[in-house]
């Protein structure tokens, strides 16, 4: 019997890790849908509004929150306007797009749903105080939504990436910086944004059968110290 064909849902997609993850799912036979930021800002209510209303709630079986910000602060300089787009990008979008396909994905009895969150939802750095807040609150909506969907087969899983070489790491760290943090990780160096989308589509896959609410960190031992 043929496989059927399962459609994703990845938001970020243009660059980075959100690429990686687009064309790691593309190789495992998914059908990609990544609208770019143009057509639907997660900082714009309505902008997310007017592009789901588009798409069919029905045809995502795979969901990955994967566009996120880092906008660094000590705590005295955090504005509330700062504060509350952070919010907005990396945990209120990721819940709106959840209850967006997590109908669809009900009515068929399977579902996979990834949420990209950080190893600073495991541990911290100075400036990080939003950064660290969203990344854990995004955990913690993993977990309840993992044993609220369980029941209809929907499996929802966190992945925390180290440091791994994109724009958003270059340009919150120096060169020097990195050099310096790549000797405090364990494998001496930072990730390749295909080693987080490898996983990554792993627990999106029919392989999956049985990790769900779990935070994985892919960090090359970085928290393990
Ligand atoms: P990145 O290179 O900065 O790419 C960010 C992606 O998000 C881009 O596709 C960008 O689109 C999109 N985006 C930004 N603002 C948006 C908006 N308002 N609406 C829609 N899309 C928007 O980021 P990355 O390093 O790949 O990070 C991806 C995820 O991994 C994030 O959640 C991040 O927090 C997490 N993470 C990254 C690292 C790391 O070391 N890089 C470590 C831990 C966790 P445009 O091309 O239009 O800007």
């Amino acid at each position: 019997m043929k496989a059927m064909t399962r459609r994703a849902l990845v938001t970020g997609g243009s660059r980075g890790i959100g690429l990686a993850i687009v064309h790691a799912l593309k190789q495992r036979g998914v059908e990609v849908v990544a609208p770019s930021r143009s057509e639907m800002d997660l900082l714009d209510s309505a902008s997310m509004t007017a592009f789901l209303a588009k798409s069919k709630k029905s045809e995502i079986d795979i969901l990955v929150n994967n566009a996120g910000i880092n906008v660094l602060n000590p705590l005295e300089a955090i504005e509330p306007n700062a504060w509350n787009q952070m919010v907005r990008m990396n945990l209120t979008a990721p819940l709106e797009l959840i209850q967006h396909v997590s109908p669809g994905m009900k009515t068929q009895g399977w579902g996979r749903i990834v949420n990209i969150s950080s190893i600073f939802s495991l541990v911290s750095r100075e400036k990080r105080a939003a950064y660290s807040a969203v990344k854990s609150g995004l955990n913690g909506l993993t977990r309840t939504c993992a044993v609220e969907l369980a029941p209809s087969g929907i499996l929802v899983n966190a992945v925390c990436p180290g440091y791994v070489e994109t724009d958003l790491t270059r340009q919150n760290n120096s060169p020097e910086e990195l050099s310096r943090i790549a000797e405090t990780i364990p494998l001496r160096r930072l990730a390749q944004p295909e080693e987080i989308a490898r996983f990554v589509a792993f627990l999106c896959s029919e392989e999956n059968t049985y990790i769900t609410g779990q935070t994985l960190a892919v960090d090359g031992g970085f928290t393990c110290q």
